[in-house]
């Protein structure tokens, strides 16, 4: 062994010079505890004044505040959040807290959206639980077993590319969960878009979709590729991958940590369920699988 391996040191840590490394379990088991403090803004409305502040200090218009004191309508939308809690820290009343919740992946781009007050709405869309059962069930039988990714940057600041190469770290080693990251879209089964689709990648990404066999699932990540995060609204960018692709699951986060990125692929795949419903997350911590 070299005399420069500190593995070779009898003080060394085991497993060599970072120490014992261990590949986590989730999404089987429990996630890593979060380093970086909670970040998911949660609006509780008893206590809500309706005072606006915290729609002022949003970076992205992710809040809505409609009317003033208690009769105001709160909305927010986590598909353009980018976690910056800066609404938390400004809510005077205490209505904002911030959760480590990071299970946020959702099928349909409504359930996104969270609306408290007066004019809460119902939901805007038909479900077709049937339908959506058996598009589920076909997605499992085809990819349960093994997904092939090509990933495209369309447009991103590399943030969520960051997370995404993690998936490939010995922590997170997505090859244990059969999830493969392929370099053509002819051998892919999924695309994983990051990025607001700006207009020089709108057509690359519509020749990725279609050099992709069918059938294919679409996962649009992070605020920029779910609705152009702080890109939305320029006249570069097509806010987001659903103008251009039907998107299969849509991945919160600015960008999404690794187990979010799991979290929407097992969601995508079938094998976990949707916790986020309406843009109401449930209070318990991490994990209501279908394990
Ligand atoms: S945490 Fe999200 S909703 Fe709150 S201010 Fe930041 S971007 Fe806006
Ligand atoms: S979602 Fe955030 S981290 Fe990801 S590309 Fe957009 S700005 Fe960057």
């Amino acid at each position: 062994m070299s005399t420069h391996d500190p593995g070779s040191r009898p003080d060394a840590p085991a497993g060599g010079p970072f120490g014992t490394l261990v590949t986590g379990t989730y999404p089987e088991g429990p996630a890593d505890p979060v380093g970086r403090g909670a970040r998911t803004p949660l609006h509780q409305s008893p206590r809500c004044e309706g005072t606006g502040e915290c729609a002022l200090a949003c970076p992205t218009q992710a809040i809505e505040v409609t009317g003033r004191g208690k009769g105001a309508t709160f909305q927010l939308d986590y598909g353009r959040c980018v976690f910056c809690r800066a609404c938390v820290d400004v809510c005077p009343t205490g209505a904002l807290i911030a959760s480590a919740d990071f299970e946020l992946s959702v099928r349909r781009r409504e359930d996104l959206v969270v609306r408290h007050g007066a004019g809460r709405a119902p939901p805007t869309y038909p479900v077709d639980q049937r339908k959506e059962a058996e598009t589920q069930a076909r997605i499992q039988r085809l990819f349960g077993g093994s997904l092939a990714i090509r990933e495209v940057d369309a447009g991103s600041c590399n943030g969520c590319e960051v997370e995404v190469s993690a998936l490939t770290w010995p922590r997170f080693d997505s090859e244990r969960l059969g999830i493969h990251f392929v370099a053509s879209p002819r051998h892919a089964d999924a695309l994983l878009v990051t990025g607001p689709v700006n207009v020089n990648m709108r057509l690359a990404l519509e020749k990725t979709f279609r050099a992709t066999p069918s059938p294919k699932i679409v996962l649009a990540v992070g605020a920029c590729g779910i609705s152009g995060g702080p890109f939305r609204d320029s006249a570069e960018v097509r806010n987001g991958v659903a103008p251009t692709l039907p998107v299969t699951v849509f991945i919160p986060g600015c960008p999404p940590r690794p187990e979010a990125l799991l979290y929407g692929i097992w969601l995508a795949l079938g094998k976990l369920e949707q916790r986020v419903v309406q843009g109401e997350l449930p209070t318990a911590a991490s994990g209501t699988p279908k394990r």
